[in-house]
């Protein structure tokens, strides 16, 4: 079947606006829904804006009822290990509970395609690296663990109602469409490459690395950085296979790591600003390295990351906050 209504639930998100310019670009129509508590009207790129909260059942069924959409992508969940630790409550409400009520609301209104953004967060602490999709699950975070719950209610929705869905576990997601006016904006941002960006463009007056005696080559955490263009393609990919696999589960990233202090580097070269980070304690919920296995996804998606050189994802990172110093202007 041919995909042409879409409907992006988190598409003035971070990685869900770069999905839906990503999608736009394709032709598709693009209805975003958000309910903007994180998201910037000015990331909005779509057809149609929706300004609405998964929690409100009852406004979703209607949504659902008066529109049928081709597939569903969802980006709509508070997604940082940190915060996650301190209050679980938010992450089973916003995530689980979401999920759910979107999940119900599709099945009684006949929409039958998701795909779903999980997080390598699954995994918990690796066993082996790289990290396929078949590693055991033992997530160590409550954000981890109310992604993994949703991967098993899309397959127990499969078994019973026939919803199908392509969960695309994502690694860490980087890099903007700074030429586009689209970047990375958290408020607060707790993420590695903005922070050290804003650090050496004077945004910010504090840089800590957590932890300097992980069992890593120079005892920071190391991750696979994978630039948000191509985790969008993937998602169109993934919807794409949906015809003819029901259940998709697959790792994104690059299969190669950086560390912490790589990541530093990286943007002193490119700024030619020389920074030194402090070192604080480790942040609770960090496993050492995380790097993916994305072989499957690269084998059965047909797809290659193309953007997600580390250097380059700095450079366009620079590039915006540089246009952006106080991020999206609402
Ligand atoms: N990190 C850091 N200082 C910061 C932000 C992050 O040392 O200001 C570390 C964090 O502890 C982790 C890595 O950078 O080891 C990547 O964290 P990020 O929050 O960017 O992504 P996550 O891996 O949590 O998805």
């Amino acid at each position: 079947m041919q995909i042409s209504r879409i409907l992006v639930i988190g598409g003035a998100g971070y990685v869900g606006s770069h999905f839906s310019f990503f999608a736009m670009n394709n032709g598709l129509h693009v209805t975003v829904m958000d309910n903007l508590s994180k998201g910037h009207r000015s990331a909005l790129h779509c057809s149609e804006f929706v300004q609405a909260d998964l929690l409100d059942y009852d406004n979703f069924m209607k949504l659902l009822s008066n529109h049928k959409y081709d597939a569903i992508f969802h980006f709509a969940a508070s997604c940082l290990v940190g915060e996650s630790v301190l209050d679980p409550a938010q992450y089973y409400r916003n995530n689980v509970l979401a999920a759910f009520n979107m999940l119900e609301a599709m099945r009684r209104t006949g929409h039958d395609k998701i795909v779903f953004s999980s997080t390598c967060a699954v995994y918990g602490h690796p066993v082996k690296l790289t990290l396929n999709e078949g590693h055991p699950k033992a997530p160590i975070s409550p954000y981890g663990r109310t992604k993994l719950a949703i991967e098993w209610m899309l397959e127990d929705y499969n078994v019973a109602y026939g919803i199908k869905s392509a969960q695309l576990r994502y690694f860490n997601a980087a890099g903007c469409e700074p030429d586009s006016g689209l970047g990375e904006d958290h408020r607060p941002e707790t993420h590695l490459i903005p922070n050290v960006v804003r650090f050496v463009l004077g945004l910010s007056n504090e840089l800590t690395i957590f932890g300097d005696d992980y069992p890593t080559r120079d005892g920071t955490c190391v991750r696979d950085y994978i630039h948000v263009m191509d985790l969008a393609d993937a998602h169109l990919k993934a919807c794409a296979k949906l015809n003819s696999i029901p259940v998709i589960r697959l790792n994104l990233g690059t299969g190669e790591g950086f560390s912490n202090l790589e990541v530093v580097d990286s943007v002193r070269r490119i700024s030619r600003v020389n920074i030194t980070p402090n070192f604080g304690p480790r942040r609770p919920g960090d496993p050492a390295e995380l790097v993916a296995d994305a072989s499957a996804a690269k084998r059965d998606l047909d797809w290659k990351p193309s953007r997600s050189n580390l250097d380059s994802i700095v450079t366009e990172v620079i590039k915006w906050f540089s246009s952006w110093p106080r991020g999206y202007p609402n």
